[in-house]
């Protein structure tokens, strides 16, 4: 098999990469002015359809298809990127936009010359201080070049792109809850269907599509849909970037074929697992797509390898690892008291699911479990997540993901701990908790 040649990050160990200058000088804006100036927009939409694109956000829904879902007679397009990144251990969209953003912008044009968007709204994570500054940057010069602004290339298409920051908030990454945080309201979801395609941003029909998603489209364009699909597997085509983190020895984003597996990622590209110890599991994508246990690490890491009992899917790739020595105890309250602090609220199962997986885990670790709690938090994470339309939003399936999951794997675990870990002081009734 070929060597798989990284694309999406060839340039990021070129010095001065997120300027024009270098950008240009290694075939950059070269797929823009070939889609502006000798494509019309659906041939955009239908190569971006048969490359079978599918977003990097972490749903994986299949790129073009969603462009496709705008109203053929509408008479404006907002185009929102979701550059929110709030998923934990998730940072290759921040590696993207500060290392190249004129990839980035390049991917922006091309994507809103095939949906016909003129404007473009960057929804940056407020802690991504550095990549609004970047992206302003590269804005500027991009526009002062002629790569935006009006009647681009010639080719009568006229693009803006605005950046606006985030507030720290997780649900701001749902692509409803982003769009109404654009038009400065509380971050809240909106009831799907409609979807954005259909009324989004200000009402109008609105392409929500991720960073790294955008930043494959200069590609297909240039080396075509079946370049794109001889690389990963079946249904799950393409360059990846896989974040590692936790206990390993060596922190990294790389960029594989769709399909690597965990175990890869750490023995050899992450240096291991750290202080000569073993894994004990890894989060193959964020902490709501669930938990591979040591012996699931040999699992493909794509779109569909990982949508099976104990997992949810890729989501966003980042892989967590924890060694031998992590209390799966600490594990899941971490996780239950991310959900319930993130939860806007609007849905009864939703918020306070979240909140009584949480102080229950909580008195669990203090000390205060009986063995009864483990099936009433699993009774909790079942009603929370599983009942279609019973929440505007998959927070609150999520949220169940990591605590039927752990269970699930590491029930024993919990069990020794609650009966090891008996602190009067925490001790209650059911009456008393409540
Ligand atoms: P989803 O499957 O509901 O939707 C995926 C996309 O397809 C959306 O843009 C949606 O509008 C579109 N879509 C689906 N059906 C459609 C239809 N019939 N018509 C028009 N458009 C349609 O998933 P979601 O709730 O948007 O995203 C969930 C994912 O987000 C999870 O898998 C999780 O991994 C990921 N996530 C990512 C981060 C991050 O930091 N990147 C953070 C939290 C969650
Ligand atoms: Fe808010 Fe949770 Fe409902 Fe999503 S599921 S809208 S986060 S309350």
């Amino acid at each position: 098999m070929a060597e798989f040649e990284p694309v999406l990050s060839r340039n990021w160990n070129v010095p001065d990469s997120r300027t024009l200058k270098v950008y240009e000088s290694r075939g950059g804006y070269q797929a823009a002015r070939k889609a502006l100036t000798t494509m019309d927009p659906d041939q955009v939409v239908s190569l971006v359809k048969d490359s079978e694109l599918r977003g990097r956000g972490g749903a994986g829904f299949p790129c073009g298809l969603k462009w496709s879902f705008l109203p053929k007679d509408r008479k404006e397009t907002l185009m929102c990127i979701n550059g929110d990144e709030s998923e934990p251990s998730t940072f290759n969209n921040r590696l993207l936009i500060e290392r190249d953003p004129h990839q980035f912008i390049e991917g922006i044009a091309i994507a809103c010359f095939a949906t016909r968007a003129s404007t473009a709204y960057l929804y940056l994570r407020f802690e991504y201080i550095n990549g609004y500054r970047i992206m302003e940057e590269a804005i500027a010069e991009a526009r002062a070049a002629g790569h935006l602004g009006k009647n681009i290339y010639g080719s009568g298409f006229d693009l803006d792109i605005w950046v606006h920051r985030g507030a720290g908030a997780y649900i701001c990454g749902e692509e409803t809850g982003l769009i109404e945080s654009l038009e400065g309201k509380r971050g809240w979801p909106r009831i799907k269907p409609p979807f954005p395609a259909i009324e989004g941003a200000f009402r109008k029909p609105t392409v929500v599509n991720n960073v790294e998603t955008l930043c494959c489209v200069p590609h297909i364009i240039e080396r075509g849909a079946d370049w794109f699909k001889s690389i990963g597997t079946p249904k799950s085509y393409g360059p990846k970037l896989y974040c590692v983190s936790g206990h390993v020895n060596k922190q990294v984003c790389v960029e594989l074929p769709l399909g690597v597996t965990c175990r890869e990622l750490i023995d050899k590209h992450a240096g291991g697992v750290w202080k000569g110890r073993k894994a004990k599991a890894a989060v193959p994508g964020g902490i709501s797509m669930g938990l591979l246990s040591a012996e699931e690490l040999d699992t493909p890491l794509d779109f569909d390898g990982l949508r099976k009992p104990g997992c949810l899917g890729l989501g966003t790739a980042a892989v967590t690892v924890m060694d031998d020595h992590t209390s799966m105890v600490d594990y899941l309250y971490n996780c239950a008291r991310f959900f319930a602090h993130e939860s806007c609220g609007q849905c009864t199962p939703c918020r306070e699911g979240t909140a009584w997986m949480y102080k229950t885990l909580k008195r669990i670790k203090a000390g205060g479990g009986r063995l009864e709690d483990l099936d009433i938090l699993v009774n909790m994470a079942n009603n929370l997540g599983i009942i279609p339309g019973t929440t505007i939003c998959g927070l609150a399936d999520g949220a169940a993901w990591p605590v039927k999951n752990v269970l699930a794997k590491f029930r024993g675990e919990f069990e020794d701990y609650i009966k090891t870990h008996q602190n009067p002081k925490y001790a209650v009734t059911p009456l008393q908790e409540r």
